[in-house]
């Protein structure tokens, strides 16, 4: 990537997506598409971090890409447990890759809400996590918000009214614009760009405190598979729907990152057999 620019850095969904220029100076290789415009799609994916360090300072263990930049830093992207992925992509291949996202859940409107969400017979926890539904939306978030407009997470969307579901839409996004301005819940070790963890974790009121009692009535928060992830919720604030069946509780501990980044798999997944035949 030498000569580029990283010319914005943007949110898309649960990806990071870094801008890059056109290659400059005497990196350009005219008549070259290997010179144009460019992106980087990132996934922090669980433990991944990325930030500019100064290069001379030591490499952290688990560190698996470094950048030189010309001020004399490195954007250096560490990952522990290497869930995350980079792809480098031109603009042809962004293009493909975006046209799986859902709608933004911080710009989408009451009725494409409503449409997304309303017309399905799959529970809305599924929906929620969907990222072909919304793009961006992930199992703190989602239950975090169902907790708020006392929806259980088994319920399905086509059985919510068009006022849950408004409600739904509504508090997703308040809780979503808090929990940027906090940056982000720091569960395990997440820390943002600057480094510093996120404070959002100390607002949950569903996510994570199984047997707590609820800041609502009391009751203590229930933790079930839906949708084939954990989920907490308030029994009694969030009636389960009616017939029912949710999978047994799962014990303490056990599973508790199932599924995790299965997506960034699928997302960024390696592109081998479309490079091969570009090749020929
Ligand atoms: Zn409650």
């Amino acid at each position: 990537m030498p000569g580029r620019q990283i010319e914005a850095v943007e949110r898309y969904g649960k990806f990071m997506l870094l801008r890059l220029s056109a290659a400059q100076g005497e990196n350009r290789v005219v008549g070259n598409g290997e010179a144009a415009p460019a992106s980087l799609l990132v996934h922090l994916g669980m433990t991944g971090q990325i930030a500019p360090i100064p290069a001379a300072q030591p490499r952290e263990k688990h560190t698996h890409v470094c950048m030189l930049l010309d001020d004399g830093r490195e954007l250096r992207y560490v990952d522990a447990r290497r869930f995350g992925r980079i792809a480098y992509l031109t603009k042809a291949l962004l293009a493909e890759e975006l046209t799986g996202f859902g709608a933004d859940p911080l710009e989408v409107s009451k009725e494409e809400f409503a449409e997304r969400i309303c017309g399905r017979r799959a529970r809305i926890k599924a929906l929620l996590l969907d990222q072909s539904v919304l793009r961006g939306v992930g199992n703190i978030y989602a239950d975090e918000s169902l907790w708020r407009a006392k929806i259980h997470p088994a319920r399905l969307g086509a059985r919510l009214s068009r006022k849950e579901a408004e409600t739904l839409r509504r508090v997703l996004q308040d809780i979503l614009r808090k929990a940027i301005v906090l940056r982000g819940s720091s569960i395990s070790d997440f820390l943002d760009a600057e480094g510093e963890p996120g404070e959002y974790q100390r607002h949950h009121r569903a996510y994570g405190r199984e047997e707590k009692n609820c800041y609502r009535c009391k009751t203590p928060i229930r933790r079930a598979i839906v949708a084939g992830r954990s989920s907490y919720f308030c029994p009694k604030c969030q009636p389960s729907p009616r017939g029912s069946a949710m999978l047994p509780l799962l014990r303490h501990g056990k599973n508790r990152k199932e599924k995790d980044n299965a997506e960034t798999r699928r997302t960024l997944r390696p592109r081998r057999s479309k490079r091969r035949s570009a090749e020929k």
